[in-house]
């Protein structure tokens, strides 16, 4: 992977919205999809006809709620038993099932049923993002560097990895997104002018507060030379700007009733039109005291036309913005900080930009500034870019001396004796790193493990490996040398090697790289990736030649009636002059003078191959 050649871009992939970011003559670039927006939702659509990524996704998503597929990223590298999986999948309006273990969404496509891992539905939307930098940089796109929440298991970050794959990316590295954020506003330049502070308290203390539509995240970092270590995180998976909205929705909904008798609640239709516009309100209450809603027609012809303003807006919500310091508050506890030991406090995520939260947060830290400088939407894909960039060898003067350090994100180890889990890579050691030990195995299999649960019961299965020609050595206790070898792409393999007697080792007994699908499985996967593009591409192309046909067509009907409509006339004035000479007739033709109309004919026809041509 270090031969990594061509440009590089940073995805930010999203539960709700992704972005993408690219370096490039020293400077971080946030590109726009074809809508013109710097931010894609995370949304993948089946329909009779058609697959859609992105905003068409998004914008069909009440005409099509079964087959309209968002918050992939939940299920990513999850198992469907897992209480999360099952308490999520509760308010989603697609099916999820479950395959041997794994969940799938389960939708109609082109009239038949059809199954998908999230990791397929995320390599879709990593397909769009990849496009969206291939259309602004004129060039194939493959390198790239992804990010995940500091809370992903190693597993998550894995089948994050292969989702990458699938998209036909090659993933350079996936990063946590408060690192990201902390690269984007160049915090670990300052470490180097402060050394006398990193030498009293260990580095800079970064808090990152990433509130967005559904989440909230606290992750607090420690970065020292380039070292990026997390903490800490926290969060609440129900607490973000849909709640806002929701609440919003919920007066507004009352007041209607107040002054209409009506209840608007379950017609879905106007719950739908309410929301958008209480988004929309939201938004503006963000630099406005006031907003207003105007919604024609919203129930039963009845127009809506109302407004809200700032102070209302927060006393609704006031419970919820107080709720947001929990997460703070519990994640300093953790990273065993107290609350002036923080050295930055960074804003990500679009809810942060609600006045009430910042001063709530700004308070809570003692009147101290917030980093904001960054569109907060976009923080985590510009510090993705600039990894990407650094990981190419980018030479640029701002990024040249940066050095960031990956950490394994959790333990990992082996079952042994007893179901104790026998931990090799400690939770927040630098990657790439190699360790080996000498195990007595309980059983002819190697299970490997992420977590931090003395007991491997409290932790994650990985994998097992079977240890064939282990039973060689019957009657003497069989020793085992283990080694775990993470790479800094993230890449852990296991091997085990049987030593038969004390000095000769008996060779190789299995060795194991630690994924989520088999090479067999994402081979799979990426051709059906393929053939669903071919198919999008086919579709495109029909549709662009439909289009074609059809002006085509009203070109020649408009010709012809013209024609039609000069010739008519000559006609009637030959019925009404049977006896004219010779002049008058050729005066006659000549004054018709169909040239103009010729040439329009010729047009047309020289200009029908090359609509065509374009097509092919
Ligand atoms: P993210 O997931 O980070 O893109 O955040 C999306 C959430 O941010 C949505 O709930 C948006 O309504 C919310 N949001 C975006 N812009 C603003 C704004 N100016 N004021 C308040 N909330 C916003």
């Amino acid at each position: 992977m270090s031969s990594a050649k061509g440009v590089s871009i940073g995805i930010d992939l999203g539960t709700t919205y992704s972005c993408v970011g690219v370096f490039q003559h020293g400077k971080v670039e946030i590109i726009a999809n074809d809508q013109g927006n710097r931010t894609t939702p995370s949304y993948v659509a089946f329909t009779d006809t058609e697959r859609l990524i992105g905003d068409a996704a998004k914008n069909q998503v009440a005409m099509n709620p079964n087959n309209t597929v968002f918050n992939a990223k939940c299920l990513i590298g999850r198992k469907f038993d897992e209480p999360v999986v099952q308490s999520d999948m509760k308010h989603w309006p697609f099916q999820v099932i479950s395959d041997g273990g794994k969940p799938k969404v389960q939708v109609e496509y082109k009239k038949k049923n059809r199954t998908f891992y999230p990791e397929e539905i995320s390599s879709m939307v990593l397909v769009k993002m990849k496009e969206i930098a291939e259309a602004y940089l004129g060039q194939k796109v493959t390198n790239a560097v992804i990010t995940v929440p500091a809370y992903f298991s190693y597993i998550q970050r894995q089948a994050t990895k292969e989702a990458g794959m699938i998209a036909g990316l090659n993933v350079l590295r996936i990063i946590n997104e408060p690192t990201a954020a902390a690269i984007a506003y160049g915090l670990e330049k300052d470490i180097g002018r402060e050394r006398n502070v990193k030498s009293k308290s260990g580095g800079r203390n970064v808090l990152i507060f990433d509130l967005g539509g559904v989440y909230l995240n606290v992750s607090i970092l420690t970065i020292e030379d380039g070292f990026f270590e997390v903490k800490a995180t926290a969060g609440d998976t129900h607490l973000g700007g849909e709640d806002f909205d929701n609440r919003m929705v919920n007066h507004f909904m009352e007041e209607f009733k107040r002054k209409f008798k009506k209840d608007i609640s379950q017609n879905k239709r106007a719950l739908r039109r309410l929301c958008r516009a209480c988004e929309m309100a939201k938004k503006t209450l963000s630099s406005s005291s006031q907003a207003g809603i105007e919604i024609d027609s919203l129930y039963e012809g009845i127009d809506f036309y109302t407004s809200i303003t700032r102070a209302r807006f927060e006393e609704m919500n006031s419970d919820l913005f107080r709720g947001t310091l929990e997460p703070v508050e519990k994640a300093l506890r953790d990273a065993k900080l107290d609350k002036s030991q923080i050295h930055d406090i960074v804003l990500v995520g679009g809810s942060t930009r609600i006045p009430k939260i910042q001063k709530e947060l700004q308070d809570f830290f003692n009147g101290r500034e917030l980093n904001k400088g960054i569109n907060p939407d976009e923080a985590v894909a510009y510090g993705a870019a600039v990894q990407a960039a650094i990981l190419m060898g980018d030479k640029a003067d701002n990024v040249l001396n940066l050095v960031v350090l990956d950490v394994a994100p959790l333990s990992l180890g082996i079952e042994t004796a007893g179901g104790v889990m026998t931990t090799f890579i400690k939770r927040n050691t630098t990657i790439p790193n190699i360790y080996t030990k000498t195990i007595t195995p309980c059983s002819d299999t190697i299970q490997v493990y992420e977590g931090e649960g003395a007991m491997t019961k409290d932790n994650n299965l990985l994998r097992k490996i079977e240890l064939t020609g282990i039973s060689l050595a019957p009657r003497r206790v069989p020793q085992i040398e283990v080694t775990f070898e993470i790479y800094a792409n993230g890449i852990l393999n296991v091997s085990a090697v049987a030593k038969s007697t004390g000095k000769k080792k008996k060779k190789i007994s299995a060795t194991a790289e630690i994924v989520w699908f088999s090479k067999e499985e994402i081979e799979k996967m990426i051709q059906d990736a393929k053939k669903y593009k071919t198919e999008d591409d086919m579709l495109r192309k029909t549709i662009a030649a439909k289009i074609s046909l059809e002006s085509y067509v009203f070109h020649m009907k408009g010709v012809f009636k013209a024609v039609d409509e000069r010739c008519s006339p000559t006609f009637t004035w030959m019925e009404n002059h049977e006896l004219a000479d010779k002049q008058e007739y050729e005066n006659k033709q000549k004054e018709l003078d169909c040239k103009f109309i010729i040439k329009v004919l010729y047009r047309s026809v020289i200009t029908t191959p090359r609509i065509q041509q374009q097509n092919k």
